[in-house]
């Protein structure tokens, strides 16, 4: 059980309880800090209680309910809605007098497709002012307010910042999420932040001056929310620049659309060292008449020339985002955008399944193009006219082995046998189908079990020699100290790898394996 956080000594009473499920202990929760945080006169009444999605909910509800509150405000997401469900749902049964709130995306937007109805409230849209106005009028005894409280966006330089509310163990332990804008100017129909108009900025000195107070407590690691961080280039370079100043060893992770690199930003990104820069860089396709169907702004050209810029000239680790199961899309357009993508770019590319996020225009294209999703969170797509449901079954499956063979960054030399004529999704389709088969899996396959795996499927079903394939193993998996081979492919090895590379402290996993790659030039296999 996790109490994450609390502003007060544990078993005094408080008024209000403001909590969330996470998706994981190192998440922390800045939409919970933000209502703390302008709670005005009744922050001293109020807690904030963090759990996560592993919690068992009578046991939130016990620990939520020791503090006798009135009023429990909780964040509904797309990774917590269900258990916000039962939670609502015990609440009201074992303490009926305590006034639940809920606020979040899963609840500003209908349908809710999780029965959130026994909330005594529910705020649609940013409840930063929305939230305090409600506990007010909760607090002196107003009874004729309605369930449902329309927010709406708030202007982001009159909320007070709520970064002072990162404790010193958050500094040490978890992501600091940051944002310096709201909203986003583009309209892609999968994606709620295509609701907005426009973006909303934050002062840009005042949020330097919060990022300076968190550098100065030790915080390194930065994940900033912002939705499109690469527009507007004063505040971007200027929040660049803010970091080229201090001494690495730190992180930062920007979402940033593909098709808009200026000098000022490629200048800048040059010079950040190797595993201080993460960027998020959603693709999702490369097709043209899918991006129209969707309404997603597509440059080719300028997503082509800018990936390549930073996978050859900066030192910048990338995700790229495909989606799998567009409307629209066959999949032999997604095979295309993945086989572009992979000799475009040496980065991570992740492949998410469509999601039909309640809210989102997505849902004009269900009967045209046959989309059927799935009721329960995510809500992802089953199947369409296009992509009857095994097959998308059978896509899933292959995001799930991509991702532990590809982007894992484990197998950075030996993947590329998997597609020797390169085509890629062709090669790991049949790989992925092949492990499939034998595991009946796609969870819980150990590191070496998936090298035994590899192994395996290059010598005895694609005719490798064992000495290549094994050598290829060993060079990818030893790059990383303390690492040892699995005895049936080791007794293949012919050439050990003989140096391994020191890398940057302060690094992610993954990163840390990318780093120790081979050079991406090693990734395609020669012609
Ligand atoms: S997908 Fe990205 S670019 Fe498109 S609306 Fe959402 S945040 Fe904006």
């Amino acid at each position: 059980m996790a109490r994450l956080f609390t502003t007060t000594c544990a078993g005094i009473m408080h008024q209000i309880i403001l909590t969330t499920l996470n998706a994981r202990y190192s998440h922390s929760a800045i939409g919970l800090r933000y209502l703390y945080a302008n709670l005005g006169e009744l922050t001293d009444s109020a807690v904030l209680l963090e759990f996560t999605n592993n919690d068992r909910v009578t046991e939130i509800c016990e620990q939520l309910l020791a503090h006798s509150p009135r009023i429990i405000g909780i964040g509904v997401y797309i990774w917590n809605v269900s258990q916000v469900g039962q939670l609502v749902q015990l609440l009201k049964k074992v303490a009926p007098q305590v006034i639940v709130v809920l606020g979040g995306p899963e609840v500003t937007h209908l349908p809710h497709r999780v029965d959130l109805s026994s909330a005594d409230h529910h705020i649609r849209g940013e409840a930063e002012h929305a939230f305090r106005i409600l506990c007010k009028r909760l607090l002196s005894g107003a009874t004729n307010i309605p369930q449902v409280i329309d927010a709406g966006p708030v202007d982001p330089n009159s909320l007070v910042s709520p970064y002072h509310l990162y404790t010193d163990s958050d500094i040490a332990h978890r992501v600091i999420y940051v944002e310096a804008s709201r909203g986003c100017p583009f309209s892609c129909e999968f994606c709620l932040s295509s609701l907005e108009r426009g973006v909303r900025r934050f002062a840009l000195d005042g949020f330097l001056s919060e990022l300076d107070q968190l550098w100065q407590r030790g915080a390194r690691q930065f994940k900033f929310i912002d939705r499109t961080f690469n527009l507007g280039l004063k505040s971007v370079t200027t929040i660049l620049d803010f970091f080229l100043a201090r001494q690495p060893p730190y992180f930062l992770h920007f979402e940033v659309v593909p098709d808009h690199l200026p000098e000022a930003l490629r200048s800048r990104l040059q010079r950040f060292s190797p595993g201080t820069i993460q960027l998020e860089v959603g693709i999702q396709t490369l097709q043209p008449h899918t991006a129209a169907v969707i309404r997603r702004r597509l440059n080719i050209d300028a997503i082509e020339k800018n990936l390549r810029f930073l996978d050859q000239e900066t030192a910048v680790h990338m995700h790229v985002d495909l989606i799998i199961g567009l409307p629209g899309e066959r999949l032999e357009e997604f095979a295309d955008n993945l086989n572009r993508l992979v000799h475009i770019t040496s980065s991570e590319i992740q492949l998410g399944i469509l999601k039909k996020l309640s809210g989102t225009r997505i849902n004009r294209h269900d009967r045209e193009f046959g989309m059927i999703y799935s009721d329960e969170p995510p809500y992802e797509i089953l199947a369409s006219d296009l992509i009857p449901f095994a097959l998308m079954q059978e896509m899933k499956r292959f995001a799930r082995f991509w991702d532990l063979v590809y982007n894992s960054g484990n197998f950075t030399s030996t993947a590329v046998l998997l597609w020797p004529d390169q085509d890629v999704f062709t090669g790991f389709r049949r790989f992925a189908a092949w492990v499939y088969r034998q595991t009946t899996a796609t969870w819980q396959i150990s590191l070496n079990r998936l090298a035994e795996l590899l192994f395996d499927y290059l010598v005895n079903d694609c005719g490798n020699p064992a000495k290549e394939v094994a050598n290829s193993l060993a060079a990818d998996l030893l790059r990383i100290p303390g690492r040892v081979l699995p005895a049936s492919i080791r007794t293949h090895v012919t050439r050990l790898p003989t140096t391994t590379r020191s890398v940057p402290a302060g690094l992610g996993k993954r990163q840390k394996k990318r780093l120790y790659q081979a050079p991406s030039s090693s990734r395609t296999p020669a012609t």
